[in-house]
């Protein structure tokens, strides 16, 4: 007969089995190709897509996450593509899964809506300072608005991720803002703080007419740190003619992985 095991968990950090709820604003399905179909066979199709987008990315980075530490750089090609949709799909499969995982937003400008997002799907122990450590309040790129220096960021960054990592949690997410060469400070983008942190890259990027510029360009960006996985997304019922060919294309021309998703509207 089997022993239990001695939790080692921290008082506080998140328990593995607490899969949180999902908010009502999430809405996670796979889309479905073409048109028409019974329900049964919808549902069929969509339950398959499904394990293919998100199931097979988390497959993906939990056999990553044993050769590195558990952190993810989630970036994207432009603003509005899906990054917080992404992380919060994750943060909810790995924990539907059993795995500890959180969500990790260094910089919010603007609201702080993303971080939250991703607080409440990251569950207890942990506060939004630590999902968030810098807020900006200005709906702008953080150098074209006051903002700490480089040196100053990354102290606090660090010092907030160090919080998040002590409690014992297996997978972080962390959640860039705007795009890989955002410019986050005088001399510094998005992507050095993605190198400072470490952890290979996930970019999303919404397919539609224009992706295959826009990846093309965000994979070399990303250069030697790499990019893992890429994850088109497909926003409500948007159909675009492009969407037959963009996902082809792209497995025609780079070795990542390349995950479709959609995301109800
Ligand atoms: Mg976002």
């Amino acid at each position: 007969m089997k022993t239990p095991t001695k939790s080692r968990r921290r008082p506080g950090a998140i328990s593995p089995n607490s899969v949180p709820s999902v908010p009502p604003w999430f809405n996670l399905r796979s889309q479905p190709r073409g048109s028409g179909g019974n329900k049964t066979t919808e549902a069929r199709r969509s339950r398959r897509e499904s394990k293919d987008g998100i199931g097979k990315l988390v497959e993906l980075l939990m056999r990553r996450s044993r050769r590195g530490g558990g952190l993810f750089f989630i970036t994207g090609t432009d603003t509005g593509v899906g990054k917080t949709w992404l992380t919060c799909a994750l943060l909810v499969e790995f924990r539907r899964r059993g795995i500890s995982a959180a969500g990790f937003k260094p910089i919010c400008c603007g609201d702080r809506e993303d971080a939250q997002r991703l607080w409440k799907l990251s569950g207890g122990g942990l506060t939004l300072d630590m999902v968030n450590p810098i807020h900006l309040r200005h709906p702008v790129a953080p150098v074209a608005q006051k903002c700490p220096s480089w040196s100053t960021l990354l102290r606090k960054i660090r010092g907030a991720l160090f919080e998040i990592r002590k409690r014992n949690i297996r997978i972080v997410l962390v959640e860039g803002a705007g795009g890989l060469l955002c410019p986050i400070a005088r001399k510094h983008t998005m992507r050095d703080l993605a190198k400072a942190l470490g952890g290979p890259m996930v970019i999303v990027a919404r397919d539609r007419l224009g992706v295959l510029n826009h990846t093309l360009l965000t994979l070399e960006a990303a250069g030697r740190q790499g990019c893992i996985a890429l994850v088109l997304t497909r926003f409500g019922k948007t159909k675009d003619s492009s969407q037959q060919s963009n996902a082809k294309v792209l497995r025609s021309r780079v070795s990542v992985s390349i995950h479709e998703v959609g995301i109800r509207g």
